[in-house]
């Protein structure tokens, strides 16, 4: 028979998997079970709609078989089996090649990824010098038989097996100086590692295990007999009792359940007493998955039923702006065989939706109460999809959300609510004032934001592209309207300065008018302003659409010809370009042509707007030098 070789990057797992190191080795024995439980869990969920897949509920289990003369292990199920292109393609490849891709990334840390990841079935080789699986699929009369002695390679042949499911044996190594593989043929290990890691497995995991009979002899050798016992508790994590639970029990269950290797930044666990009971264990994860922002992600909880699963991501259970939450659902209520459709429509579970998301609000509201750091950093990762909600929803979720949306702003260049902001500042000021950008360094850097920050003033960071929607949608905050620091019409001088600009704009009319008139359309107008500290020149914006929106909206496929901002070329009064440009007017209007448009691409430049014809401008400069 042909031995076939394992893919690339299979091997390289499985060399890591021989070679190990780790010391805790014995996690092989709870991938494999786990293994064990989703293929029961697998062809359950196929027998709800073809009954002649299935077995009772109470025919599932999990075996383990332990022969220590012989050195044999072996770990069986009645799943739902693997036929001959699965074996191929599960075992001859390894399912989770992330797992890998992090580990180069991590090269000397292998150990964590093996402990906090889980590998799967290669792990075994970590124990076993030789592995046979036997297998026998719903979907075909014929059983496989899988046999690798490691890295060169695996053979598959048709074999016999009566049951449908899959049967593992492992060939335990040899004890070596350092150590002692041995103790995996041993009852008590074999107890304990079950009770350890796989307690909450939902179906039985029997073994024979020697138990004392009693004689009837007085003072005779006490006598054992070997009996089928069930190893686990079968309780799973999320329906006990969470004072019962460890932290480090609810983050190896969250490692496995949602393949993430980094600890979670908050597990909500909580029963709910509606009209049944219903478990709830939720995770705000610390960041976001590889896909959270591509269309290939799926948000939903795993929905279980009396601790069977009938939905893998149940959408309904979790609104959109909460999409990053993982974890499982559990109501004794709901119906097995009930459908993507009837669901929807269903009372209860929509009633545990409302609970969910009560639930996952008052986490983050404590966790920005008491843990601010924690807080700011999981608003750095998820804030967007928030703001993008309260956007999308024409302001109705504003209510839900606004307490939980945060900015970066001058004040201390960290993250301040609406309400710390508006709590603090000062009785006369009117508004909340933002800037746009695509940094705070580059959003510091524009004049306005500067002339802003010089009057004392506080202003938040919008370096979002959905900062500006949001605030749109929510209209005011605690009666403040939202005013970007760029807008025309910011009102922030005195009675005094406002009579002398205008006062000023007025004498040098016509001198506006012709830079106006130089400019075309790009610009609503030319004024002079004396509202800018040092710089010589920016862009303000008219009617609600800042040259930051219009950024956003002209990166929508489609939209490039879109809505345009209103854009004011504005020259600061104070600025000697400001003589220069009144003494050009008249004597040479030619020159005061080309100024003009330098400075009109100065002030796009400062903005961050692209300027129409840089050969135009370099060319204006050079004939200057
Ligand atoms: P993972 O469990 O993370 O997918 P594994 O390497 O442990 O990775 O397993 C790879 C695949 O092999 C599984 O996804 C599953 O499809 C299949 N498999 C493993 N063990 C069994 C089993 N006992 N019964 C049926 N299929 C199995």
């Amino acid at each position: 028979m042909r031995k076939k070789q394992f893919k690339t990057q299979s091997k390289k797992m499985l060399d890591m998997m021989i070679n190990s190191i780790y010391t805790h080795k014995e996690i092989f024995l709870r991938e494999l079970i786990s293994n064990g439980s989703d293929a029961i869990d697998k062809r359950h969920f196929r027998s709800l709609t073809d009954t002649a897949l299935g077995l009772e509920m109470s025919a599932y289990k999990i075996r383990i078989e332990r022969d220590a003369d012989n050195r044999i292990l072996k770990i069986s199920d009645n799943g739902c089996g693997m036929g001959e292109k699965e074996l191929e393609d599960n075992l001859g490849t390894i399912a989770r090649s992330g797992s890998l891709d992090f580990k180069k990334e991590n090269e000397s840390e292998d150990i964590d990824i093996i402990g906090q990841f889980g590998v799967g079935f290669y792990s075994a080789f970590m124990v076993a010098d030789k592995i046979t699986i036997l297998t026998k699929s719903l979907d075909s009369e014929q059983a496989f038989k899988w046999e690798s002695e490691g890295v060169d390679g695996y053979t598959v042949e048709p074999c016999e097996k009566e049951e449908i499911g899959t049967e593992i044996t492992l060939h335990i190594k040899e004890d070596t100086e350092n150590e002692n593989y041995s103790v995996f043929l041993e009852e008590s290990k074999i107890r304990e590692l079950v009770k350890k890691y796989s307690d909450y497995i939902r179906y039985p995991i029997t073994m024979l295990c020697e138990t004392p009979v009693q004689s009837s002899e007085e003072g005779a050798e006490p006598q054992f007999e070997l009996t089928e016992q069930t190893l686990n508790s079968m309780v799973p994590l999320w329906k006990r009792d969470a004072k019962e639970v460890s932290e480090e029990e609810y983050n190896r269950f969250y490692h496995e359940k949602f393949f993430d290797y980094e600890d979670p930044l908050a597990v909500i666990h909580t029963k709910f007493e509606g009209t049944s009971n219903c478990h709830i264990l939720l995770y705000i994860p610390k960041k976001p998955a590889f896909d959270y922002y591509t269309k290939d992600f799926e948000k939903g909880l795993q929905l279980y039923s009396g601790g069977v699963l009938i939905m893998e991501k149940c959408a309904d259970l979790l609104p959109d702006y909460f999409s990053f939450v993982k974890g499982v659902v559990d109501s004794a209520d709901l119906t097995l065989n009930i459908s993507r459709e009837t669901l929807q429509h269903d009372h209860q579970l929509r009633v545990i939706a409302k609970a969910v998301e009560k639930k996952i609000k008052a986490e983050l509201k404590k966790l920005l109460r008491n843990e601010r750091e924690k807080y700011d950093a999981f608003f750095e990762q998820f804030g967007r999809q928030m703001k993008y909600a309260i956007y999308a929803s024409y302001g109705m979720q504003k209510d839900a959300l606004i307490d939980l949306i945060e900015y970066r702003s001058s004040a201390e260049k960290k993250y301040v609510t609406l309400e710390e902001y508006v709590n603090r500042m000062p009785e006369s000021q009117s508004a909340i004032y933002y800037a746009g950008g695509k940094t705070p360094e580059r959003i510091d850097m524009l004049p306005q934001t500067q002339a802003v920050t010089a009057k004392g003033l506080e202003v938040l960071y919008f370096t979002e592209d959905v900062d500006e929607f949001c605030v749109m949608m929510l209209g005011t905050y605690k009666e403040k309207p939202f005013k970007n620091v760029s807008d025309n019409d910011l009102d922030i001088e005195s009675d005094e300065e406002k009579e002398q600009i205008q006062k000023e704009n007025d004498t040098s009319k016509e001198l506006l008018a012709l830079m106006k008139q130089t400019l075309g359309d790009k610009v609503a107008e030319v004024q002079f302003t004396n509202a800018l500290d040092s710089h010589p020149v920016c862009l303000s914006t008219e009617g609600g659409i800042s040259t930051e929106m219009q950024k956003v909206l002209e990166s929508q496929p489609g939209m490039e010809q879109a809505i345009k901002a209103k854009t004011v070329l504005e020259i600061n009064l104070k600025h000697p370009v400001a003589e220069k440009l009144k003494a050009l007017y008249g004597s040479d209007n030619a020159t005061l042509e080309n100024y003009t448009k330098i400075l009109y691409a100065q002030a796009c430049l400062i903005c961050g707007m692209p300027v129409e014809n840089p050969t135009e401008l370099s060319n204006l400069v050079c004939d200057l030098m």
